[in-house]
């Protein structure tokens, strides 16, 4: 069997694996990056919308070889059609051509010094002295050792590696969010802001989207928690008289319940959709993922430099993640669960009153004068002010 040794070894090159490799990286380790696909960033399974906050974190510029619109706000449609208008803040953004993204990005991490091996399955983990030591690949049907002092499981939804090691990263059907998305050439939209829409007999559990690609090109998309039709089902019948033509179907699952409860273990961290690491109300994940494996990579870093790779001094990653985006993941699942209560026809109400407020300085007597008039919003108004 074929033998190799790296400081790092990274499960999974899209923003998960490609952004911990470049900062383990330019701090100065040996990192392999192995993707089981031949391609970095494909297929696509995203919607491709973003913040200027992920281009912060990887200090990249948002270049137009890789974003296609730039967003300045988005349109909210209740159930009973009524519709809110965002404006900046949250609701700004970019979409991303994440094929061409992702890419850059692991070509961004080549240039820092990482490996990268594509079309390479991690099939198991290699343990040594009672910890987590490399990883077993597969590439073109031989098999390879991979000796490392760290593995970081960047392998998305579907990870094995962290179950694997032991960690319980398991979604269950109202954890996860099923997805189905056509690109569409056709759509009539404008191009700088995006479209949400709520209803349980349009997206039980979830929303559609539109997000503009610009020259009337956009991602029309569907995420279901239901059992009463597939995502792929829902999408076809939102798309069917919108008189556009797919380019592009994918598929993929989101998970917007929160983070795993552990994400390091002797010898591993793990990052992205792996760990969960998912703004659980919109299912965005490239923003979060990007923090996270930010740190993870300093962590692998500082470990290495010190020559502790075990979980005790690991949990410093999970620390920090916790630190800097726990609260935001937490407030968003709040947010997530509220949703998860309401029916259409109290989502109308609650839009209607939204929509008449001011949200930056929403009044006391606005509120109380709503839960006069409907009382059964009272506990659930606590909640969200
Ligand atoms: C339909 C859909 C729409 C979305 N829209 C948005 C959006 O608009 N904005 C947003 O911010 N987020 C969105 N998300 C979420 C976002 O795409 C993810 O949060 C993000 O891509 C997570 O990145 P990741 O690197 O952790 O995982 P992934 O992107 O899933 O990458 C994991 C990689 O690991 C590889 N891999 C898996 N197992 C192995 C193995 N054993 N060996 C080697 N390689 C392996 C896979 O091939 C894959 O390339 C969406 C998700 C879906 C499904």
């Amino acid at each position: 069997m074929e033998k190799m040794r790296y400081d790092v070894v990274v499960v999974g090159g899209r923003v998960g694996g490609s952004t911990a490799s470049l900062f383990a990286s330019k701090n100065g380790l040996d990192v392999l990056m192995v993707e089981k696909n031949q391609e970095i960033g494909t297929p696509v399974q995203c919607a491709e919308a973003t913040s200027s906050s992920t281009f912060k974190t990887l200090e990249m510029k948002p270049s137009p070889k890789y974003v296609c619109t730039e967003i300045k706000g988005a349109d909210v449609y209740s159930p009973d059609g009524n519709h809110g208008h965002l404006e900046g803040g949250y609701a700004e953004g970019f979409i991303l051509e994440r094929k061409v993204f992702d890419k850059q990005l692991a070509i961004e991490s080549a240039k820092a010094g990482t490996d990268i091996m594509v079309k390479t399955t991690v099939k198991n983990l290699i343990h040594k002295n009672g910890k987590i030591y490399g990883v077993v690949a597969e590439h073109m049907g031989h098999a390879i050792e991979i000796e490392a002092e760290l593995v970081i499981a960047a392998d998305g939804i579907e990870s094995q590696v962290a179950k694997m090691a032991g960690l319980n990263t398991h979604q269950t059907p109202k954890s996860l969010c099923s997805c189905a998305q056509y690109e569409m050439v056709g759509v009539e939209c404008d191009p700088n802001y995006l479209q949400f829409y709520f209803g349980e007999k349009i997206a039980p559990g979830g929303y559609v989207w539109i997000f503009p690609k610009g020259d009337n090109i956009a991602n029309v998309g569907v995420g279901v928690r239901s059992d009463t039709g597939t995502a792929y089902s829902f999408l076809k019948k939102f798309t069917a008289n919108l008189n556009a033509t797919p380019v592009e179907l994918n598929m993929g699952g989101v998970p917007v319940y929160g983070p795993v409860d552990k994400t390091y273990a002797d010898g591993l961290m793990v990052v992205g959709d792996a760990a969960g690491q998912v703004e659980p109300f919109t299912g965005g994940g490239i923003h979060v993922t990007a923090h996270c494996a930010r740190i993870a990579g300093e962590v692998a870093a500082e470990a290495i430099e010190k020559g502790n790779t075990s979980g005790n001094f690991l949990k410093k990653y999970e620390k920090l993640w916790k630190k800097e985006v726990g609260q935001d993941l937490k407030q968003s699942l709040k947010y997530r669960k509220i949703m998860d209560r309401l029916s259409d026809e109290e989502m109308n109400i609650l839009a209607k009153f939204l929509k008449e407020q001011d949200l930056e300085s929403i009044s006391k007597m606005s509120v109380l004068g709503f839960v006069r008039d409907y009382p059964q919003f009272l506990k659930l108004l606590k909640e969200i002010l």
